[in-house]
């Protein structure tokens, strides 16, 4: 029987591809997205031209949403690489990898970057021996991301540190799974972000 799985699903269905905002779900042959991928509503597998700003719009949203950061966020990292050297969409991207949420994800600590900012939140680690519990913090290279030591005791973050012997994770991260320690080697490049993304069209809609 057809059931309503939450929003989440929704947002991969009008981006029209999978953001994998649910962590296993995403890839066990549970994915909404597999089943069905035209928009959500009533008229969402009607056809219909998609100009130049719904494009450029339509970019910005995956981004957005596949970070999980909120549009004035979003407009703030926008503006944060504008002003920095180089070429601001890559720039934007690096800066969004940068999160502290999206790096628990990615060292393999949580199935999705909601998971990793609950875990935050929550005090389960430390950046450079302090605790943390902001996840839009950007870190630095030569920062090091590990789990709380008093959180190692709980049976969930036992599990998930189990699970990180079988992680991969991008060159700019150093894992050591034994101790659940993460070091940031490099910043993230462009190359690094394994999702299509077209950033230049998020670029051209914040330069009208
Ligand atoms: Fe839902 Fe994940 Fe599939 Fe997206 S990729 S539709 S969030 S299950």
């Amino acid at each position: 029987m057809a059931r309503y799985t939450g929003p989440n699903c929704k947002m991969c269905r009008r981006e029209g591809c999978k953001l994998y905002l649910k962590g296993e779900r995403c890839t066990n042959g549970k994915c909404a997205f597999d089943h069905r991928s035209t928009a959500p509503g009533q008229h969402g597998a009607a056809r219909k031209k998609v100009g130049e700003y719904g494009k450029q719009l339509r970019e910005k949203q995956k981004a957005r949403r596949y970070y999980g950061v909120l549009e004035g966020q979003f407009k703030h990292y926008y503006e944060m690489a504008e002003k920095m050297d180089g070429i601001t969409g890559q720039n934007l991207l690096g800066l969004l990898e940068r999160r502290l949420d999206n790096v628990v994800f990615r060292m393999g600590m949580a199935a999705s970057r909601k998971e990793a900012r609950q875990l935050v939140l929550h005090a389960h680690f430390t950046l450079n021996g302090k605790k943390v519990t902001i996840p839009s913090l950007l870190i630095k290279a030569g920062d090091v991301i590990a789990v709380k030591e008093t959180s190692k005791e709980s049976a969930k973050i036992k599990a998930l540190i189990e699970g990180l012997a079988t992680v991969a994770t991008p060159k700019w991260l150093e894992l050591d799974a034994k101790e659940a320690v993460a070091k940031v080697v490099a910043l993230p490049q462009r190359d690094d972000i394994d999702f299509e993304f077209e950033e230049q069209l998020i670029v051209e809609l914040y330069s009208k």
